[in-house]
């Protein structure tokens, strides 16, 4: 690809009104405020990008790079992505379903969120665009991504967040040597904080003026799963929603590779899932209306998905109804059962993003908007470990025993039974 200029890639485009903007870090339409989104030119990319071709490249998310919106080569994060898509036939039987799959970015590299996918386009492009300072308003995972991607890329960052996330993912961005600000408020005020500094600064704020770019990043777990699939989509997608960003990137994703050609142009359906504490997306969606009523106040575990006024929340809301799928929301005590359904079916510990995401996913099986029979993939966002006081109070103790046999053989006496060897 040529090095300062990305044929593919050619324009901002407004979604309202359409209007195209140069490549710059700008974010909203000066006419309407309507968010700006990356253009491509399809027609090219569907000569000169085809399956052989991305199979020749290395497994990360950048080898769809020429539906990525960057110019030259990705700077950073260049290893971020192509996490496993996993078989998960025994959680499977639990829910009643026969084809489930889990998309596992409990382990994106390198801080085990799916933010890291983001976050390297944004701040590829960030350099690109000449910034010497980056930042972002966060509820936690972004911080951590941002943090340790800067680091490695040595430049300097910013990372603001409600000052009273979980405590591994404040200390998963302080390890960093980044400048964690906590907030005193929810993630909408730390957001229009963000918006004012990025707006007097001019740093590059990758969910601000860089917004653009990083929602593009999205994308690429979506291209993942049809390629995992053998090029081809689930029929059912089941997406946590906190901006309602990443559901509609997943979709777009879907809608691309039918664009260019790398499979074939499926009916598929996009379910969004949010915690109960802070569902305004899935609120508004029940009600069977686009209008997103701002939640003040969100009372959630699932802190990762907690923005009372999701910026994507209208544009997620029509990626639901156009694909005929459907909203569900979690309480707490469903996201930990969630959570624990995964770790004890499928090996996997998530976080509660997860927990909320297999939560929801249990309800549409019930209610009979997923059939059994029907492929499912489940959009698993973030690790256990980084919320793990969320669930420490409900996964036991240790049984804990002196170093003797026999106090061993007591303990397990009436569990081993038959299985004992002698
Ligand atoms: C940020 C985040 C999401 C979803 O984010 P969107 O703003 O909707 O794109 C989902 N899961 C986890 C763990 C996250 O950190
Ligand atoms: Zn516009």
């Amino acid at each position: 690809m040529d090095k300062n200029r990305n044929p593919f890639f050619t324009q901002l485009r407004c979604r309202e009104c359409g209007r195209t903007y140069p490549k710059q870090a700008i974010h909203i339409c000066e006419f309407d405020f309507g968010p700006l989104e990356a253009t491509y030119d399809y027609a090219a990319i569907r000569g000169a990008l085809t399956r052989e071709k991305i199979a020749s490249r290395p497994q990360t998310m950048w080898r769809y790079r020429e539906l990525l919106p960057i110019d030259g080569e990705p700077t950073i994060g260049t290893q971020v992505g192509y996490t496993p898509l996993v078989r998960a036939d025994r959680l499977a039987r639990h829910l009643g379903l026969s084809e489930l799959y889990i998309k596992n970015d409990t382990v994106n590299y390198p801080t085990l969120s799916f933010k890291d996918r983001v976050v390297s386009v944004a701040l590829s492009r960030a350099r690109e665009l000449g910034f010497e300072v980056v930042a972002c308003a966060s509820t936690g995972n972004l911080a951590n991504s941002v943090a340790a991607n800067a680091a490695a890329a040595g430049l300097k960052s910013y990372v603001l967040i409600p000052a009273d996330l979980e405590s591994s993912k404040v200390l998963g961005s302080l390890v960093y040597g980044t400048n964690v600000i906590g907030i005193h408020g929810a993630y909408d005020q730390v957001n229009r904080l963000c918006s004012e500094i990025a707006g007097k600064y001019g740093w590059g704020f990758v969910n601000v003026n860089l917004r653009p770019y990083y929602a593009e990043g999205s994308k690429t777990m979506g291209f993942e799963i049809a390629e995992q699939m053998g090029w081809r989509v689930p029929r059912h997608t089941v997406v946590p929603m906190a901006s309602g960003s990443l559901l509609t990137k997943i979709h777009k994703a879907y809608k691309e590779l039918a664009t260019v050609g790398l499979i074939e142009a499926d009916r598929f359906t996009v379910h969004g899932a949010q915690a109960s504490g802070c569902s305004p997306i899935s609120e508004a969606m029940k009600k069977g209306s686009d209008l997103v009523k701002p939640v003040a106040k969100p009372q959630t575990i699932a802190k990762s998905l907690a923005i009372g006024t999701p910026a994507d929340g209208y544009y997620a809301i029509h990626t639901m109804r156009d694909t005929d799928g459907s909203a569900e929301d979690a309480t707490d005590e469903e996201i930990i059962e969630g959570i624990k359904l995964l770790a004890e079916h499928e090996g996997i510990f998530a976080e509660t993003a997860g927990g909320v995401t297999v939560a929801c996913a249990k309800k549409l099986v019930e209610s009979g908007k997923v059939a059994s029979d029907e492929s499912v993939v489940l959009c698993i966002t973030g690790h256990g470990l980084k919320t793990a006081e969320a669930v420490a109070a409900h996964c036991g103790a240790p049984r804990v025993i002196k170093p003797s046999l026999r106090d061993f053989e007591e303990l397990v006496r009436d569990e081993l039974g038959s299985l004992t060897k002698s």
